[in-house]
């Protein structure tokens, strides 16, 4: 199938080729900027693929092949473009290629390691923080994190008509102690803008919402989700909007992306950043100083550094909390206490997250 954006895309070459027909030295067209929905319908699905494009081993492909639980690879060129060549061990790539150990059986690692269904009061909305319910907007997401909290998560289908979103957006209507609604997924950007800023407008019109809270990892995964058309709708919307992006390597910021990000900075926008503690990634002091400090440079504050919860297949990224802790106090001692993100562990039934430095 031909799709619209790969039709648009040969029209351009097309009329460009025509207009610069007999000229000696025809410049080549300019590649067409691509929208972040061709970037994501080109991601790479196929393990194979991703490490001959990589120069990694077959064998790394093959132990890939086969992910536990049926998360497969999903990585776009726009994160994939930040990787290393030919390193086995580079923290990007550790994030995103499935493991053989994925599928060792680790004692205490559960398809539902925070107890989400019991959290769940409605279709697509969870209630477990007093004052904020979670709208699980989608099961999308740009890429495939191999330690997703939600790997296993039931997504219904996502909501895409009002009378879908209707049910959820009652119960929140109905519990006046709710004052912010974060959109979660799965990622939200993940949805196109139009049903975004519907879904946000149904929210606005009930009086006793203050905020509305974005969890997405879409601008640093692909940059150029960050369109004017999202800046808008955000923008012209009465809730008081607060981005929480998700970044664990300073690797993931390239130029793209902190142009992105500033982007939504110079628009308003508050932006925090969580990242999760992962082993071979980010549990060291220096990579999570450089984090910080980019972020900061970037405008964007540190928020939480998440103790990884115990989700099956996650086992091989854990990191002990003595070590988290020891990480933080290294933190503190050469950070300003403003890049320095709390470090906290989701347990089930709290009645926050548990703050452990
Ligand atoms: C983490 C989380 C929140 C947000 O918690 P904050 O501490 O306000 O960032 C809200 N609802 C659920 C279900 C969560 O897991
Ligand atoms: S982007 Fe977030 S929700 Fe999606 S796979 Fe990664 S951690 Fe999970």
């Amino acid at each position: 199938m031909v799709r619209f954006a790969d039709m648009a895309s040969l029209a351009f070459q097309a009329v460009d080729a025509r207009s610069v027909a007999g000229c000696a030295a025809a410049p080549q067209p300019a590649p067409r900027r691509a929208d972040w929905q061709s970037v994501l319908a080109d991601a790479v699905r196929d393990p194979a693929e991703l490490c001959r494009l990589l120069g990694l081993p077959a064998s790394m492909a093959a132990a890939a092949e086969h992910p536990a639980s049926g998360y497969p690879l999903l990585v776009p060129q726009t994160y994939l473009a930040r990787i290393r060549h030919g390193d086995p061990d580079d923290p990007l790539l550790a994030q995103v290629l499935p493991r053989a150990a994925e599928q060792f059986e680790v004692a205490g690692y559960r398809k539902d390691p925070l107890g989400e269904a019991d959290a769940a009061v409605g279709p697509g909305l969870l209630s477990k923080y007093r004052g904020r319910s979670l709208i699980v907007t989608t099961g999308a997401c740009a890429v495939h994190c191999r330690f997703c909290f939600r790997r296993h998560f039931p997504f219904p289908d996502s909501p895409r008509t009002a009378a879908q979103w209707q049910p959820a957006l009652a119960r929140i209507a109905s519990e006046t102690s709710i004052h912010e609604v974060i959109l979660s997924g799965g990622d939200p950007l993940a949805l196109p803008d139009t049903q975004l800023a519907q879904l946000a407008a149904r929210l606005a019109e009930i009086p006793h919402l203050k905020r509305l809270r974005i969890h997405t990892r879409l601008p640093v995964v692909i940059p150029q989700r960050v369109t004017d058309e999202l800046l808008s709708w955000v923008h012209s919307n009465r809730l008081a909007p607060i981005m929480v992006v998700h970044t664990n390597h300073p690797a993931e910021i390239d130029d793209a992306v902190a142009v992105a990000l500033q982007r939504i900075v110079e628009a308003g926008i508050p932006v925090l950043n969580q990242c999760v503690l992962l082993r071979g990634v980010n549990d060291d002091a220096e990579v999570l100083a450089e984090l910080c400090e980019r972020l900061a440079d970037l405008r964007v504050m540190p928020y939480y550094l998440h103790q990884l919860d115990p989700v099956a297949g996650a086992a091989h990224f854990a990191v002990p909390e003595q070590t988290g802790i020891r990480l933080i106090e290294q933190l503190r001692a050469r950070l300003p206490g403003y890049a320095v993100p709390r470090y906290v562990r989701e347990t089930p039934g709290g009645a926050s997250k548990m703050v452990l430095a």
